[in-house]
């Protein structure tokens, strides 16, 4: 290993670590914001969009029924206001089919992307399950988010195509994210999650990659496991883990991006064929799915209330100066009636100093080796605020 490898590479664990830090201090909690649009989500709406997928009939490609829903969920959206829609062509078997991404823009991560998406063709029937489920929650998920402000952009994306194959979503990967280097956090995929009539449908299935190549494996594992909570936390639904495989998030976890899903976990035996409708599914499970899938999405894209004041607020609860620091860290908490515990941790996430809370405390950092540090300091709601600390001299 040479020098710039080994910087290269504590940056990294940097990343990482910070990270981790963030996913696990605030997946395990529930956010009283969050609940409120979860439950404010209207789930007739959620119900009419999918018999409206369903009438359209037989989305294969080449079919009028194809191009009527694109045609209507693009609508959808510029109905609900949205201006950046964008449409990804390309041809199979000599038909025009389209890929609909609309944008939403960040507020502090502009160029960072959270993928939501699920396809809207269907196979040899209307596919109620496969995938106007998928189809009507991103439809769901994107008209809820409309006028909430998000840290990251979010791209809702309907891909076609995908029943012959995931050629649109390769289509899409291939053509437009790698030649344009998209900076995607994640992917969100959803598809077939009707649940099966007749059964006790309780359990939503969170899917992580684990095909090559792996590098990408160990952060699809952290963000399925904070979907998993999430699912549990939004909905009344128990979770389990399983594996990613054939559907829209493949082309992507193919060249390394980061990706989860979710999948029923009793299978419909009507996939794929003209029965593929709606009283074969369990209307209940599925408004459940959407609830969870509202909540994650929430969380995932960074979703905030804006009431102007909260950046401020936060940036000035905990100040650290000087920065870098030689001798005398100090730091100043301007509230501190919610504020738990302050720790100094190292690069490789060893806790090495405990304070009290105090509106003024002075670290000493002249002992400790020269390097990044980070300040934590944790509220009593499980919040994690933190500063790097650059250590020299
Ligand atoms: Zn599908």
């Amino acid at each position: 290993m040479n020098i710039s490898n080994c910087i290269n590479k504590s940056i990294f664990s940097l990343g990482l670590f910070s990270l981790l830090l963030i996913f696990q201090s605030k997946a395990q909690e529930s956010n009283s914001y969050y609940e409120t649009i979860v439950e404010t989500m209207d789930l007739d709406i959620l119900e009419v969009n999918l018999q409206q997928h369903v009438d359209f009939g037989s989305k294969e490609p080449g079919t009028e029924a194809l191009v009527n829903s694109f045609n209507w969920i693009k609508s959808s959206y510029e109905e609900w206001g949205y201006e950046d829609i964008s449409i990804d062509t390309f041809s199979y078997s000599g038909n025009e089919c389209y890929n609909l991404i609309i944008t939403k823009t960040g507020t502090h991560y502009p160029n960072k992307y959270v993928i939501i998406d699920g396809h809207y063709d269907t196979r040899n029937g209307p596919g109620a399950n496969d995938n106007g489920t998928g189809t009507a929650i991103v439809m769901e998920i994107a008209r809820m988010l409309k006028d909430i402000d998000t840290q990251y952009s979010v791209r809702f994306i309907h891909f076609s195509a995908e029943e012959v194959g995931l050629v649109g979503s390769n289509h899409y990967v291939n053509h437009v994210v790698v030649p344009e280097s998209h900076n995607i956090k994640l992917v969100f995929n959803i598809d077939a999650v009707g649940g099966v009539n007749g059964m006790t449908n309780d359990i939503i299935v969170c899917e992580r990659d684990e095909s090559a190549p792996n590098s990408n494996n160990a952060a699809s594992a952290a963000i399925t496991d904070t979907l998993s909570n999430l699912m549990e936390l939004y909905s009344s639904l128990n979770t389990e883990i399983s594996y990613a495989y054939a559907t829209d998030y493949v082309p992507f976890m193919e060249e390394g991006y980061v990706i989860t899903g979710l999948y029923e976990y009793n299978e419909t035996p009507y996939a794929h064929t003209p029965n593929d409708n709606i009283e074969h599914m369990d209307m209940e499970y599925f408004k459940e799915v959407a609830k969870g899938s509202l909540g994650a999405s929430l969380y995932f894209t960074g979703a905030y209330e804006s009431t102007g004041v909260e950046d401020i607020e936060e940036k000035e609860l905990l100040s650290i100066y000087p920065n870098p620091v030689t001798h005398v860290l100090n730091v100043k908490i301007t509230n501190t009636d919610h504020a738990q515990q302050l720790k100094i941790i190292n690069q490789q996430g060893q806790t090495i100093m405990i304070e009290e809370i105090k509106m003024n405390t002075k670290i000493d950092f002249s002992q400790l080796p020269n390097g990044l540090y980070f300040l934590v300091m944790e509220t009593e709601n499980g919040e994690k605020l933190v500063r790097k600390i650059n250590k020299i001299g």
